[in-house]
């Protein structure tokens, strides 16, 4: 009798250790996502930032441009009367130099400055703007436009990414430092390379005409580092010779790399900016 009770008991000791590893490992993993959901979440929000204002101010404030374009970012969707007076209480004192955490938000709606002050959280947090991080893929500037989003085999796919042109043969390099985690052949991308950057996401070339033979898989990866060529291999077979360059984030979810790379491209080649940014009175003004 006393052995049954002595194997119940342990029985049921065992199924409380399993029961509560199982809780746990549950609640990790959802951690997990939602923490990969909110670093998604982040970039696009990051993405959706209008890469010529970010141009503008890193060219004409180049050490304070992350509290400038927040500004002007949580600004954007607001009527004009409130537009105008966010940028003149804000602004001015950005302008007198005082600092972005002593900024006076007096007759400013509450949900502009918590949003203000999400975007210049992001700023901090990632990297992916902040010049001298990351770099523009190609030796030269060259044709691109953002087709993020357009249809692909008669609307059964979009495309998701950024389509960059030029010559055969044109090298192609790493935006940033990482992990080899794909290489070689798949049908849409032809001769391809995937790296897994230090800052999580997935960066994926597509379509090269060769890859660089010193790249293997695991291989850690320098930003500038040669990736291969540009071609038309895979699905390109029929369309001019380009780089097809994607970012997939942490949750599988793939980013508009255009704006990353239209501010890449500024910070490599210093291509000035199209639009001076007014900022009293009404917006922008196209010169
Ligand atoms: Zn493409």
């Amino acid at each position: 009798m006393n052995t049954r009770l002595y194997n119940l008991g342990k029985l049921r000791q065992s199924i409380l250790v399993i029961m509560s590893i199982l809780l746990i490992s549950t609640i990790i993993w959802k951690l997990f996502i939602t923490k990969n959901k909110i670093i998604a979440k982040d970039y696009l929000l990051l993405a959706s930032i209008s890469p010529d204002i970010i141009i503008a101010f890193q060219q004409n404030k180049p050490e304070l441009w992350k509290d400038y374009v927040t500004v002007i970012t949580a600004g954007q969707n607001l009527t004009v009367e409130s537009k105008e007076n966010l940028l003149n209480t804000i602004l001015i004192q950005l302008d007198r130099g005082i600092d972005f955490q002593e900024l006076n938000w007096y007759g400013i709606d509450k949900n502009i400055r918590k949003s203000a002050q999400y975007y210049r959280t992001l700023f901090d947090k990632y990297s992916v703007y902040t010049p001298g991080k990351y770099l523009f893929p190609l030796a030269q500037t060259c044709y691109y436009i953002d087709t993020y989003g357009a249809d692909r085999e008669g609307g059964l796919r979009s495309h998701q990414g950024t389509d960059l042109f030029d010559k055969k043969g044109t090298p192609i390099f790493s935006v940033c430092q990482g992990t080899v985690e794909k290489l070689g052949w798949n049908r849409l991308g032809g001769e391809r390379v995937g790296v897994r950057g230090k800052d999580g996401n997935y960066y994926y070339y597509a379509h090269l005409e060769t890859i660089n033979q010193d790249l293997f898989i695991s291989k850690e990866i320098n930003k500038g580092e040669l990736i291969g060529t540009m071609g038309n291999t895979g699905d390109a077979i029929t369309t001019p010779v380009h780089l097809h360059f994607g970012i997939e984030l942490l949750n599988g979810e793939w980013l508009n790399p255009y704006p990353l790379l239209k501010v890449w491209e500024y910070q490599r080649f210093d291509i000035t900016a199209k639009n001076e940014w007014c900022y009293f009175g009404l917006i922008e003004k196209t010169i």
